[in-house]
């Protein structure tokens, strides 16, 4: 399904250009127009998908693999230091493209980014949070 207002299937038609850096039928990598460092490239399927939950799970395999495929070539390419893969899904999550992509990352050595902040959990709350998740698994 093409969306007509989506501005990542205007990518794929070529509506819209990129700088791409790899593309077969089913997925698309380009550089994101605002790196966090340069480097920084969206994955995405062709097919517009909304969230990481709508993907099809026959589709997960090809699509880590060819993650894994930009990362090492991001690596390699670009001398870096480590990488960093996150997907953000809904407005909540900072999801603002409703187009499924993954974040390739590139990281060097004192790049200066931080984490986001983390915290210890209280009383018997971490196992009344495990046990919420595992009953949906
Ligand atoms: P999100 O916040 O949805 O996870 O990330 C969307 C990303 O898409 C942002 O990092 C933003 O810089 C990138 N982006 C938005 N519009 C365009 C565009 O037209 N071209 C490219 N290459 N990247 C875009
Ligand atoms: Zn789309």
């Amino acid at each position: 399904m093409v969306i007509t207002d989506c501005i990542f299937c205007k990518i794929v038609s070529e509506e819209i250009s990129s700088y791409k850096v790899y593309e077969d039928s089913k997925f698309l990598a380009f550089l994101d127009i605002n790196p966090v460092n340069n480097g920084h490239t969206l994955v995405i399927p062709k097919k517009h998908y909304e969230n990481f939950l709508d993907l099809p799970r026959e589709f997960m395999g090809d699509y880590m693999s060819i993650c894994q495929k930009i990362c090492d070539a991001i690596i390699k390419g670009l001398n870096a230091d480590g990488f960093n893969i996150l997907n953000s899904s809904k407005r909540a999550a900072g999801q603002l493209v409703d187009h499924v992509h993954m974040h390739i990352i590139p990281r060097f050595k004192n790049d200066g980014l931080k984490h986001w902040p983390q915290h210890t959990y209280k009383d018997k709350e971490a196992v009344e949070v495990a046990v919420k998740i595992k009953s949906f698994l």
